[in-house]
C-alpha cells in the first residue's frame, strides 16, 4: 500500500541513552501533533531493544527499523546480525542497499537481494535505497544506473514480496553534503522509478512508496514531498534533531 512516510536513519550515531531521550521526545511531540504520515526510526543495532521497549510502553504510532542486516539466516557469521533477530526484537523495517553500506562494505546486487529476501521472509519490509554517485549524474548516465539497480534486484521478487517493498531514492551527491535535489530532479527521478517498477509489477507500481533521502531538512522537505511521485522521505542528519524532525513530519 502506498503510504506517506518520514523514515529517520540515525546511522552509527548516539548512545543509548541519547537515543532513548531523542525517541521518547519525539514521542511526546508527535503526541501533540496530527501526523499526516507513518513515522519509521532507524537506530544502531545496539538501541533496538531499549528503542523498542520505549516505543512499546508509550504505544507509541513510531516504527522501528534496523540499517541492515545479515545475507545469511543463522550460524558462523562472527559480528552479523541476522533478519529473524531483527524481527523478535520488533523491526517492522530494514534499510537495505544504503550507499554507504554499497560504497565502504562493498554490498552489491546479488547480497541485497539476499538481504531482501531474509526482510521479507521474516514478515518485515524492506526499504531499498538507490540512487546515482555525482559522476553519473553528470555523464548523464543517472537512470540507467537507477534502471540496474532496480532490476538486478527487485525484479527478481515475486508480486508477494515486491508488495513489501518501499523503495528510497537517495542520489549519493546528496547524502550528508548538504546539496539537495531540487523537487525537480526528484519528481523526474521518482516517477522514472515508479516506471521501471511498472515493467515488471504493473499492478504494484502505483502502491509503491518511493522516499527521497538526500540532506532533506525543514527548508525542503514540503516542496519535495508535495511532488506526485515523492511519498516522503528517508531522512539522515536532520533526524538526529528531534525539532528538525518533527518539522519534517509535519511538512506533509
Ligand atoms: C541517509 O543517510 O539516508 C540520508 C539521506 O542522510 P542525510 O539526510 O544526512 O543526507
Amino acid at each position: 500500500m502506498r503510504r506517506k512516510i518520514a523514515a529517520g536513519n540515525w546511522k552509527m550515531n548516539t548512545t543509548i541513552e541519547e537515543g532513548i531521550a531523542l525517541v521518547t521526545s519525539l514521542e511526546a511531540l508527535m503526541a501533540s501533533e496530527k501526523c499526516k504520515c507513518d513515522v519509521i526510526v532507524a537506530p544502531p543495532f545496539t538501541h533496538l531493544y531499549p528503542v523498542a521497549s520505549a516505543i512499546a510502553d508509550k504505544k507509541s504510532c513510531i516504527a522501528l527499523a534496523a540499517q541492515n542486516c545479515a545475507a545469511y539466516e543463522s550460524g558462523a557469521y562472527t559480528g552479523e546480525v541476522s533478519a529473524a533477530m531483527l524481527a523478535s526484537v520488533g523491526c517492522e523495517y530494514v534499510i537495505i542497499g544504503h550507499s554507504e553500506r554499497r560504497e565502504y562494505f562493498s554490498e552489491e546486487s546479488e547480497t541485497l537481494l539476499k538481504k531482501i529476501r531474509l526482510v521479507i521472509s521474516n514478515g518485515m519490509n524492506p526499504i531499498y535505497c538507490v540512487g546515482e554517485k555525482l559522476e553519473e549524474r553528470e555523464s548523464g548516465n543517472h537512470f540507467n544506473v537507477v534502471a540496474t539497480q532496480i532490476k538486478e534486484v527487485l525484479f527478481n521478487l515475486d508480486e508477494e514480496g515486491m508488495k513489501r517493498v518501499i523503495v528510497a531514492y537517495e542520489p549519493v551527491w546528496a547524502i550528508g553534503t548538504g546539496k539537495t535535489a531540487t523537487s525537480t530532479q526528484a519528481e523526474e527521478m521518482h516517477s522514472f522509478i515508479r516506471r521501471v517498477i511498472s515493467e515488471k509489477f504493473p499492478s504494484l507500481a502505483p502502491l509503491t512508496s518511493i522516499l527521497y533521502g538526500g540532506s532533506c531538512k525543514p527548508s525542503n522537505a514540503s516542496e519535495l514531498f508535495a511532488q506526485e511521485n515523492v511519498d516522503g522521505g528517508l531522512i539522515g542528519g536532520a533526524s538526529l534533531n528531534v525539532n528538525d524532525f518533527i518539522a519534517i513530519i509535519k511538512s506533509f
